[in-house]
């Protein structure tokens, strides 16, 4: 889910024509990736402590500085990358930074190992090295200065279908953990018989139906033309959350087999996790869902 979203969605709601055209395209023309190059080594919820700069000389940008966890890394053929284009280190967020888009085969680019990841592991995700790598003015989106709302603003569109990918996660596990509770008998009946298990099996499939209705709430809310990001983040926030209830959940009712990687449901748990860091953390979604409901009682 990750990979088809994020990475093309600077340029969707911020490339020119030329941009859209070129870039967007390619995507369209053959089996093509590209990546979203935002975190970094030292600064990943705080979007604002990046330190990779962007220095502009006569029509070109040169870039320097270092992202990880870039998703699709080794595959993208070219990265939407979040630069500090400021040399005034006071300069708020919403000025100090300017949205890339960057070749892949750019001279001074230097890509690392794949990651060994806990889970969702065809996920090509790897730390990317920028050396005086120099981009066109061209391909600057929007203008100087407009990259952090551009990097944010993406989140609003995309942490909806990142949300109903966690939601496919745990429909997973519930289909599984009951498809199992209606075979294993013990103590003379099937496992779903006893009330202890179908009780966890009602509440997992209540947080399934609760966060297919949240994604699909923020989602409507793109679609009517309006600004979802308190619902985008809820979504997200929860869905992230159940997945990873729910996958844990269908682990016990496993029982022994659970825990073992001949059983679908253990690999469901550790693709979870994943859904409550990237995209925002749980911590983050919390963090945006106060600000937007406590800012409506302000406003
Ligand atoms: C598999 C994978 C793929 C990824 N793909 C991409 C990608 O394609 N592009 C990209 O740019 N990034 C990507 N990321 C990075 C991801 O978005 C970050 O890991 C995530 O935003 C968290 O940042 P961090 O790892 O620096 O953790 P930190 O920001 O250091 O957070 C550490 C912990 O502190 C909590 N925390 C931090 N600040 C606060 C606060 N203010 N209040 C409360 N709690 C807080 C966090 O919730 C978390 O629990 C990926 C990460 C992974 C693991």
């Amino acid at each position: 889910m990750f990979l088809f979203f994020l990475q093309q969605m600077p340029v969707i709601i911020a490339g020119n024509e030329q941009q859209q055209k070129k870039y967007l395209g390619r995507m369209t023309e053959e089996p093509m990736m590209c990546a979203y190059c935002v975190t970094e080594p030292g600064a990943g919820s705080d979007v604002a402590g990046l330190k990779t700069r962007a220095e502009k000389k006569g029509d070109e940008y040169i870039i320097n500085g270092q992202k990880m966890w870039i998703t699709n890394g080794g595959k993208a053929n070219w990265y939407f990358l979040l630069a500090r284009s400021s040399p005034d280190p006071k300069a708020p967020a919403g000025k100090a930074f300017t949205g890339f888009i960057v070749e892949a085969d750019s001279p001074g680019i230097q890509i690392g190992r794949k990651e060994l990841n806990m889970g969702q592991r065809c996920s090509d995700t790897r730390g990317i090295v920028f050396e005086d790598v120099r981009v066109p003015k061209e391909n600057v989106l929007i203008g100087e200065g407009a990259g952090f709302k551009i990097a944010m603003g993406a989140f609003d569109k995309t942490r909806p279908p990142v949300a109903a990918g966690a939601v496919g996660l745990a429909q997973r596990a519930l289909d599984e953990a009951t498809k199992y509770a209606m075979e294993r008998k013990t103590f003379g009946k099937v496992i779903a018989e006893h009330q202890a298990v179908s009780f966890m099996l009602a509440e997992m499939a209540m947080k399934v139906e609760l966060a297919r209705l949240a994604y699909q709430r923020a989602a409507w809310e793109v679609d009517a033309g309006r600004r979802n990001t308190y619902y985008a983040s809820i979504a997200k926030g929860y869905a992230g959350d159940i997945a990873n209830q729910v996958a844990s959940d269908a682990v016990q009712i496993f029982g022994g087999n659970g825990f073992n990687s001949e059983y679908p449901v253990e690999k469901l748990m550790r693709d979870a996790k994943i859904y409550q860091i990237y995209e925002g953390t749980a911590q983050i979604q919390r963090l945006i869902v106060a600000r937007e409901h406590i800012g409506r009682f302000k406003g």
